[in-house]
């Protein structure tokens, strides 16, 4: 009944300084389930930040090294088989069936969010496990204390242990995420430079999943047309998985030749050190522009402005900002630069 993809493991877990704790919690758990003092383990962040593998890797490390029972579930196919039973006035072994795990890993339980029904049978499986010195594994979404509709009591319960996040990938995680699936069996043969991993990483920053994502239809892209991996490939991807703000389907590249074009300041230049004044304006209009119509990032937008910090790209959007309730003239480029992106 329960499906652990033995994808997920404790090896083809990318450590950095998002998740170390995390995965160094979760590496003991599997070790020794119920021993630690990490019971229960809480794991919590945002969407595809490693919660699912991380638990299937303390799971299936738990099967692979011992005799100990696993079972692993997410919180709404808990409550649906929960539905289920009381259905089929059939509690008992619903219960049974979860008291006899060694180790009980609960995906998501944000879900558990207003159903007392089912927290309260969570509440009672979760006792007697703890007090039998069984292992138990959560995710969440969030940090305890903001798991709302959630019993008191059982949030209390959530904190006896440890809690630990994971956050999202810094870049070298992100390098190091790309450059594990590029080894993969299925990818030996596919070419990639190095420019363009770290074009990649820089403008996929928001979770792995995503980055995952991206790199997977690249690879299949580029062997469908039985060709490397080039820039080019690269930047039309980010550009339809990186969702625009608005509608508009504007790039960096194209916000920086058209704000270019229109100062007459070469792209080039816009990237460059220079800090003559007319480039730095036009440098921070595009900046402005690129953080309106990309949806790339403060960091990412800073990496594409010649490897800028996203410090920077904060100070051009605030002076522009400024600029335009000072500057008629600088209101008016702007506007004018609007309509021409808006066509
Ligand atoms: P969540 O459950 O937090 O939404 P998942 O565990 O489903 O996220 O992760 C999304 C995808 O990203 C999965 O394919 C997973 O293997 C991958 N992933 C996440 N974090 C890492 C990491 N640190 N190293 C390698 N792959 C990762
Ligand atoms: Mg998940």
């Amino acid at each position: 009944t329960f499906q652990i993809n033995p994808r997920y493991t404790f090896e083809s877990f990318i450590e950095g300084d998002c998740n170390r704790l995390a995965r160094s919690a979760g590496l003991a758990v599997a070790q020794k389930p119920g021993v630690t003092s990490f019971n229960p383990l809480m794991l919590y962040g945002g969407v595809g930040l490693g919660k699912t593998h991380l638990v299937q890797a303390i799971g299936n490390y738990v099967q692979e090294n011992g005799q100990k029972k696993i079972l692993y579930v997410s919180s709404d196919r808990f409550t649906n088989q929960f539905i289920e039973a009381l259905k089929n006035n059939d509690l008992q072994s619903f219960t049974d069936y979860y008291m006899q795990a060694d180790v009980l890993a609960i995906d998501d339980v944000q879900f558990l969010s207003g159903k007392e029904k089912t927290q309260e049978i969570f509440f009672n499986i979760f006792n007697h496990l703890h007090q039998s010195g069984k292992q138990i594994i959560m995710t969440s979404d969030c940090p305890p204390k903001e798991l709302k509709g959630l019993q008191e009591r059982l949030l209390s319960r959530f904190k006896w242990g440890l809690t630990a996040d994971l956050k999202q990938p810094d870049l070298e995680t992100r390098i190091a995420i790309i450059h594990k699936i590029l080894q993969s069996e299925d990818n030996k043969n596919i070419e990639i430079s190095g420019k363009v991993v770290e074009y990649l990483a820089h403008s996929i920053d928001s979770n792995v999943r995503e980055l995952e994502g991206a790199i997977v239809s690249i690879i299949a892209k580029a062997s469908l047309n039985q060709s490397p991996i080039t820039m080019e490939l690269a930047k039309q991807t980010v550009q339809q998985i990186v969702q625009p703000v608005d509608s508009s389907e504007i790039n960096i590249d194209e916000v920086q030749k058209y704000v270019g074009d229109y100062f007459g300041v070469s792209v080039e230049m816009l990237k460059s050190k220079t800090r003559k004044k007319e480039i730095v304006i036009a440098r921070q209009i595009a900046m402005y522009f690129a953080k309106e119509y990309t949806g790339f990032s403060l960091k990412s937008i800073g990496y594409h402005f010649g490897g800028r910090d996203h410090s920077t790209v904060i100070h051009a959007i605030q002076t522009v900002n400024d600029m335009m309730s000072e500057k008629k003239e600088l209101k008016m480029y702007i506007d004018d630069l609007r309509k021409k992106f808006s066509k």
